[in-house]
C-alpha cells in the first residue's frame, strides 16, 4: 500500500517533465522515483504521443499511477499520429520550443486547483525542455535542469558559440572535411586539445542556419537561469571537467549513476519500483536464453532508441558478428534501418542459429547488461548505454551514430580505457577481429579490469553519507528543491 507523509498541502509537488525521446524519459523517471522516496508528492509529464505508445508497451493501465506519483500528458504539437515510427528530431526540437509553453502552464494551474494533491512547488525538466524556465520563472518556483549527456559533452556545447565566433563552424564548404575534423581545439578549460572529430557532431555543417546549431546555442544560453542542474555522471569520470563547469555554472551537481541510487532506494517489486517508461514492448525471452549460457560469453548487440542503420551496414555488423564464431544476443529495434527491418539474409540467420539469440523489439537492457553471461557490449555509445555498461562492469565495442555519442567514444575509448573502437566505416573484418578481441583478447581483459574498477568507483560516489553523488543529491533536494537545511 502506498505511504502518505503529511498533508497535502504541506507536501512538496515535484512536476518532472523529460525530453520526449527513450534516453531523456528513463533517467527522468528515475529522478522522480528517488524524489517520490524523498516525499515527494510527483507530477510525471509525458507528452500525448509517447504515453499512448508507453501505454501500448507496458499495458492499459502501465500509467494508472499512485496517489503521490501520478502521470499527466501534453500534447508535442506535431500533428497526431498513430505510427511509433523513428522520431523526427528536428521537427521534434523546433515543435517543443513552440507549442509546449502554454499546455505545460495550462497543466500546472490545472494542478494547482485541485484540493487533494500539494500545489506544484518546484519543476524537474530536462535542460533540453527550457520552457520549463519561463514557467518556472512566472510562477516563481525553482527549476532544476536534468541535463543527461556527459559533463564532457555540456562544456563542448557551452562552447559552440565560441567556434562560431572564431569561424570554426559553420564550414565555409565542405570540400576538406577529413582536415577539419582533424583540427585541435586547446581553449575549452579541462580539455586537452580535443579534436572537431570528437566534439558531439554538428560541426560538419555547412549551413549558418543550422537548426541543430540552433537548438544548441537556445539550450545553453538558458541553462544558467535554472537553480540548479543535475548531471547524471560522477565526479571521478569527468573531474576536471566537472570543475571548470562549476566555474561556468556554480549550480551544477553530479549526481549519477542514478541507476545506483535507484537500486539503493527504490524497491523494484515496490509499485513505484514497477513503473517503466519503454517506448517499446518489452520481449522476456533474453534473459532465459542468457542463462543457458557461461559467464562473460556473450556479445550484447543494441543500438539504442534513435540509430538508423543503412543496409549496407546492418550486413556489416551481422557478417562480422557471423565470421567472430561468438555467442551474440542481438536486438534489433523496429526502424533501425531504415524502410527495412528484415534484411537479415537467411544465410546469415542459420549460420549463426546456434549460438545467436536474434530479439526484434526491444529488451530490458539494464538487466540483461548486469546478467553474468555477458562479456560485452556492442553500442551506439548513448550516454545512458555507456553508465549502464560501465555499472553493469561490461567492456564495450564503440560505433557512435551521432551527437554526444561521438565524445562518449572518444573518452570510453581513449580516456577511461573501457572500449574499443571500430571505425566509422564498418566493415565486417574488423567487426570480427575486435570482437574477438574483446572477448577473448589481451585488449578485452584490460578492459574488463577497469570497467571494473569504475564501476567500484561510481558505487562509492553513491554511496551514503559521503559520497559526492549522494551528497549532491541530498544538497539540491534539500536546499533548492525543499527550500531548507
Ligand atoms: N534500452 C532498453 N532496451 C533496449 C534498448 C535501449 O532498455 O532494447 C534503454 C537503455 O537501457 C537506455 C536507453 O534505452 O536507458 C537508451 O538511451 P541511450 O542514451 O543509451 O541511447 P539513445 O536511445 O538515446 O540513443
Amino acid at each position: 500500500m502506498e505511504q502518505h507523509g503529511g498533508s497535502s498541502s504541506q507536501k512538496r509537488h515535484a512536476l518532472c517533465i523529460p525530453y520526449p525521446a527513450q534516453g531523456h524519459i528513463n533517467p527522468m523517471l528515475k529522478l522522480a522515483k528517488l524524489l517520490h522516496a524523498r516525499g515527494f508528492h510527483v507530477t510525471f509529464v509525458n507528452t500525448d504521443y509517447n504515453h499512448r505508445r508507453i501505454l501500448r508497451s507496458r499495458g492499459p493501465h502501465a500509467l494508472d499511477g499512485l496517489h503521490s506519483f501520478r502521470f499527466e500528458t501534453i500534447p508535442d504539437g506535431l500533428p497526431w499520429t498513430d505510427v511509433d515510427a523513428k522520431q523526427d528530431l528536428l521537427k521534434l526540437i523546433d515543435s517543443t520550443i513552440n507549442n509546449c509553453l502554454a499546455p505545460f502552464k495550462e497543466l500546472i494551474l490545472r494542478l494547482n486547483s485541485g484540493s487533494d494533491i500539494p500545489p506544484v512547488s518546484c519543476i524537474v525538466s530536462d535542460a533540453s525542455m527550457s520552457f520549463t524556465i519561463d514557467a518556472a520563472e512566472e510562477l516563481n518556483i525553482p527549476v532544476v535542469l536534468l541535463w543527461t549527456n556527459s559533463a564532457t559533452a555540456l562544456i563542448l556545447y557551452l562552447h559552440y558559440q565560441k567556434l562560431i565566433e572564431k569561424e570554426i563552424i559553420p564550414l565555409k564548404d565542405s570540400s576538406d572535411l577529413k582536415k577539419h575534423l582533424e583540427t585541435e581545439i586547446d581553449w575549452i578549460p579541462s580539455m586537452k586539445r580535443i579534436k572537431l572529430k570528437d566534439f558531439p557532431d554538428f560541426v560538419t555543417t555547412t549551413d549558418p542556419q543550422d537548426p541543430m546549431i540552433s537548438f544548441i546555442l537556445h539550450v545553453t544560453g538558458r541553462i544558467k537561469r535554472a537553480s540548479a542542474i543535475f548531471i547524471n555522471t560522477f565526479d571521478n569520470l569527468e573531474h576536471n571537467v566537472l570543475l571548470s563547469l562549476r566555474s561556468l555554472l556554480p549550480q551544477i551537481y553530479s549526481v549519477g549513476p542514478f541507476q545506483i541510487l535507484e537500486n539503493r532506494e527504490i524497491d523494484k517489486n515496490s509499485e513505484i519500483g514497477r513503473l517503466g517508461s519503454n517506448l517499446w514492448e518489452e520481449e522476456t525471452e533474453s534473459l532465459d536464453w542468457l542463462d543457458t549460457k557461461a559467464e562473460k560469453t556473450v556479445l550484447y548487440v543494441n543500438f539504442g532508441s534513435l540509430t538508423v542503420l543503412t543496409r549496407d551496414q546492418i550486413l556489416e555488423f551481422a557478417w562480422g558478428l557471423a565470421r567472430s564464431g561468438k555467442e551474440f544476443l542481438w536486438v534489433v529495434r523496429s526502424g533501425i534501418v531504415d524502410g527495412d527491418d528484415s534484411i537479415l539474409p537467411a544465410e546469415f540467420l542459420s549460420e549463426t542459429e546456434n549460438r545467436g539469440l536474434l530479439i526484434r523489439g526491444w529488451c530490458s537492457q539494464e538487466k540483461v547488461l548486469s546478467h553474468p553471461a555477458i562479456g560485452g557490449f556492442l553500442t551506439h555509445c548513448g550516454w545512458n548505454s555507456t553508465l549502464e555498461s560501465l555499472f553493469a562492469g561490461v567492456p564495450m565495442i564503440c560505433w557512435p551514430f551521432f551527437a554526444d555519442q561521438l565524445t562518449n567514444r572518444k573518452f570510453c575509448c581513449d580516456d577511461w580505457g573501457i572500449g574499443i573502437e571500430i571505425g566509422e566505416e564498418v566493415k565486417r573484418e574488423k567487426v570480427e577481429a575486435v570482437v574477438k578481441d574483446l572477448m577473448d583478447g589481451e585488449k578485452g581483459m584490460r578492459l574488463r579490469e577497469k570497467v571494473v574498477e569504475w564501476r567500484c568507483m561510481a558505487e562509492e560516489a553513491s554511496a551514503p553519507p559521503l559520497g559526492s553523488s549522494y551528497v549532491n543529491f541530498e544538497t539540491v533536494v534539500n536546499k533548492v528543491l525543499t527550500g531548507h537545511d
